[in-house]
């Protein structure tokens, strides 16, 4: 059976004390997960460490990176490599922000290299896909991702494929406060895991998580998770406050 993951996107926000403070106040408040729950934080790379010392001993919660570097290791002064989050115990990496393409030029060609890196060193990926607004205007929104599958994942093999965590965020809906309507959501995941059926299989397609991101929040994580193919989210700005991500874990099917 598949995750059912909520996964938390600190971006670039917060000290090490607030940090802190909310893993320790979610922490507090975390009712039991169950067996195919989990809750993931992607944290800074400077807190991944203290991070880590807090969830010890809490086994459906992990820590995420948000970035890791396409090379094994060597002169790249500034970059994170997967083979030091590996040292670190890290198990998720976030891949393809929509930020991350942006502002720093990911391309699918450079994301299909940082999938294989990690997946060499047994990393989930945290694969993130989703279309701007002037796509979603114009209704190609499908080919739009479909093109990002293509590019970046549908090298891998099947046994690959099953190790990586991907996330439906229209950008449109990023920070905005615009959710996609939860049947927006659900015709994409639907059609997203049309595609990998129709490359690796139905039984593949089906163990892969597709969660969803944009503007989640307390308030809509219900209505969005309970959508078939929508395995939960990926959340940025409500999972800086306590009890919005404590409820939104609350809201996982
Ligand atoms: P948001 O961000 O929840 O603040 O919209 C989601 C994300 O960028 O992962």
């Amino acid at each position: 059976m598949r995750k059912q993951i909520a996964a938390a996107n600190w971006k670039m926000n917060l000290t090490i004390e607030q940090g802190a403070a909310l893993l320790e106040g979610i922490i507090a408040k975390q009712q039991n997960l169950k067996e195919d729950q989990q809750a993931i934080f992607a944290v800074p790379a400077p807190y991944i460490q203290m991070a880590q010392h807090k969830i010890a001993g809490k086994e459906s919660m992990f820590v995420a990176a948000q970035n890791c570097y396409s090379k094994k290791n060597g002169a790249y002064t500034g970059e994170t490599s997967v083979e030091m989050l590996q040292s670190l115990g890290v198990k998720y990496v976030v891949l393809g922000h929509s930020e991350r393409r942006e502002y720093f030029q990911e391309s699918n060609q450079l994301l299909a290299e940082k999938l294989n890196i990690c997946l060499e060193y047994n990393i989930h990926p945290i694969f993130c896909c989703g279309e701007p607004l002037n796509i979603r205007e114009a209704n190609t929104q499908n080919e739009y991702v479909a093109k990002q599958l293509e590019e970046s994942l549908f090298h891998l093999s099947a046994e690959q494929v099953q190790q990586v965590v991907i996330a439906y965020e229209p950008i449109w809906a990023i920070g905005t406060g615009k959710t996609a309507t939860s049947e927006q959501a659900q015709e994409m995941h639907a059609f997203i895991r049309e595609q990998l059926a129709v490359k690796y299989g139905s039984g593949v397609a089906a163990n892969i998580s597709i969660l969803y991101g944009g503007s989640v929040k307390a308030a809509n994580a219900a209505e969005i998770f309970s959508q078939p193919d929508v395995d939960g989210g990926l959340v940025g700005g409500a999972s800086l406050v306590v009890d919005e991500f404590v409820a939104i874990i609350g809201a996982l099917k």
